[in-house]
């Protein structure tokens, strides 16, 4: 009995390895299929069928061309980047994927809210629509200061297991993202630690002014520069008060 069967891949009708192919109730997926899908749509991809396996790699496709034209603005680290001028950001692949490990690139418009997570408990949230909040009692800071109480005692045990940044989406293929901060046991305090809350701190910091940016209501940047101008042409006299006021109007909707 060799590897590959007589059954060839539903997707690219190619031959068909039975140690790394995928099930879908129309057939079988070949390696090299699975391969150009993210992993979050491998992980379900026995609920899809052949089309929608197509279309995913069509998207695929067009978003490592996205990936390819990033061009970074603001970055922390190798965690987090932002293309602000395209309102792109890309967070790294999962580095233990054998599928594609090329990073999804999302819009600004995808973000529905983000949270920092340390060992299970949500510490802060933020999102378009309420902007941030410290989970369980306000405390200026940063994150630094919020995780294991403001009193800054210090407890027997003072480790912590696991903290990263989840993005939640409104997205076709993914419902969130993850930036994994710390995923051993690390001291508080720790060089690591603090290196990791710094990080976490920029993060949340670049998600608020990404999402107030997305959020903004039209008397943003452009309408006051608009006004701005009109304020000058009235100062030196080219326009009336009369018609100063109306264009303000205009641009503010009055
Ligand atoms: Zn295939």
């Amino acid at each position: 009995m060799g590897l590959f069967s007589k059954e060839s891949c539903i997707v690219c009708g190619g031959k068909v390895n039975a140690l790394t192919k995928a099930k879908t109730a129309e057939g079988s997926v070949c390696s090299s299929c699975l391969s150009l899908c993210s992993p979050n749509f491998v992980s379900n991809i026995k609920n899809k069928n052949v089309s929608e396996i197509k279309m995913h790699i069509e998207y695929i496709k067009e978003n490592q061309e996205l990936y390819k034209n990033f061009q970074a603005t603001d970055t922390v680290g190798k965690l987090f980047f932002v293309d602000k001028s395209k309102r792109l950001f890309h967070v790294p692949a999962p580095a233990v994927s054998i599928y594609n490990k090329t990073p999804i690139v999302y819009s600004f418009d995808n973000i529905v809210d983000y949270e920092l997570v340390v060992d299970g408990e949500t510490y802060t949230k933020g999102g378009a629509s309420i902007g941030r909040a410290l989970v369980g009692g306000a405390v200026f800071g940063g994150v630094g200061a919020v995780i294991g109480g403001a009193t800054g005692k210090k407890s027997q045990k003072e480790m912590i297991k696991k903290m990263y940044i989840k993005i939640t989406l409104n997205h076709t293929y993914d419902t969130y993202t993850e930036i994994s901060l710390i995923s051993a046991d690390t001291k508080k305090g720790s060089f690591l630690y603090n290196t990791m809350t710094d990080c976490a701190n920029k993060i949340l910091a670049l998600l608020d002014s990404i999402t107030a940016e997305s959020s903004a209501p039209s008397f943003s940047g452009s309408a006051a520069d608009e006004i701005l101008k009109y304020k000058q042409l009235l100062d030196c006299g080219a326009i009336t008060e009369e018609e100063f006021n109306k264009k303000k109007s205009e641009l503010l909707n009055l």
